[in-house]
């Protein structure tokens, strides 16, 4: 097992493109990182200088505490598994498992035995006589993780590697990989564009948006405790809903349904004062109704889904849209009003201008 440490990190392709702008990660040993963001923050680039396939253009990389920017991926003793499975075609998935062990010259018994551990594991044991053209997806997608834990490294770099797979063998897959991260308790770092990926597998997650780390924390805290605007909506499924309005006097108006937010913004009502802030709320996080302690507003039902255990309801709040999560129950009619409560734990403020969250004078959720 390994510790990396990234100290300022920063990405400058040859084009003059600036990638990735000072990184900052401690991975401790056998903790399971995850980076998340849409196409093009930076993930894949940040993992590729991990493993050394890609130049650090500043900044410190470490494993280990010893400075590793100039160790080749070789000395760096890191597995990786791309999202292209990159298997050997013409050679059988024992061929395919042994190959890398076969390389370090280890001895043909050991590796018969970990080729047999490692595939009873990954479910392949009766598949070690196949071609990889003869494999689902989800088979060849276990051959490249197998080949990667067989190799008993300390790291373990993963690229989007379940992307090719449908949704059902993305869920069986998912849960696999947190079990054999378990089993092997190799440092890991994990990249997806997917945050409920990020959410069920990561110790930690690294929230990133165009070459920029917005957040680095446990999925409660980037859930409960998101530090702006882009994590809260990147977070949670449906996504956080916002509304923009201007504090007057300690409250805003939302279709002319005036909330008192002094309650939660306390002495900082005044600095806010007249000011543009967003104000949200999970969709799962509403009351039906009215409840104590909570804001009340009224939406008219525009579109509902039935999704089996819960259901998500479309509102109109004049001209803001919004989505509610309900039991399957509650489900209304189209086009009627339909009051909810947002209790006061569960309401974010951001100022406007800096997308920044607000930070407030209520319950904390998570501690
Ligand atoms: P995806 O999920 O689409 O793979 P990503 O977050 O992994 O996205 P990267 O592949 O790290 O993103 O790319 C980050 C940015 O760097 C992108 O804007 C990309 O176009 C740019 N980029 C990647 N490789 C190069 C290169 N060789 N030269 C110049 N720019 C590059």
């Amino acid at each position: 097992m390994a510790y990396l440490t990234l100290t300022n990190i920063n990405k400058i392709y040859p084009n003059g493109f600036h990638a990735v702008h000072d990184f900052n990660l401690e991975a401790e040993k056998g903790e399971f990182i995850v980076f998340v963001g849409p196409s093009g923050c930076g993930k894949s680039t940040t993992l590729r200088m991990i493993a050394g396939l890609e130049d650090i253009s500043k900044g410190e990389f470490r494993i280990n505490g010893e400075l590793a920017n100039q160790w080749g991926p070789r000395e760096r003793e890191i597995a990786m598994v791309f999202q292209s499975y990159a298997l050997y075609p013409q050679m059988t998935v024992y061929d395919n498992l042994a190959f890398g062990l076969s390389l370090q010259g280890v001895d043909e018994d050991v590796i018969e035995e970990r080729v047999k551990k490692t595939a009873k594991i990954l479910g392949l044991t009766d598949y070690l006589d196949r071609l990889p053209r003869a494999l689902s997806g989800g088979q060849r997608q276990r051959v490249a993780v197998g080949r990667s834990i067989i190799r008993k490294v300390g790291i373990f770099l993963m690229d989007e590697p379940l992307s090719n797979l449908d949704a059902k063998q993305r869920v069986t897959m998912r849960s696999e990989i947190t079990q054999i991260h378990r089993e092997t308790g190799a440092t890991t770092i994990y990249v997806t564009h997917d945050q409920t990926e990020a959410m069920t597998m990561a110790d930690r997650i690294v929230v990133m948006k165009a070459g920029y780390v917005q957040q680095i924390g446990t999925p409660r805290e980037v859930y409960f405790n998101p530090k702006n605007v882009f994590v809260a909506g990147f977070i949670g499924e449906p996504p956080m809903n916002f509304v923009r309005s201007r504090l007057e006097r300690g409250s805003i108006s939302i279709d002319e349904q005036v909330l008192n937010l002094k309650p939660l913004l306390g002495d900082k009502a005044a600095a806010y004062d007249r000011k543009e802030i967003i104000f949200g709320f999970r969709p799962e996080h509403i009351v039906l109704g009215h409840q104590e302690n909570a804001f009340h507003l009224t939406g008219i039902v525009e579109l509902t889904e039935m999704l089996g255990d819960n259901a998500n309801i479309y509102i109109n709040i004049g001209d803001n849209k919004a989505i509610l999560k309900v039991e399957p129950h509650d489900i209304p009619e189209l086009d009627v009003e339909l009051p909810f409560s947002i209790p006061y734990e569960f309401v974010y403020l951001f100022d406007a201008e800096t997308e920044n969250v607000i930070d407030l004078d209520r319950p904390k959720s998570v501690e």
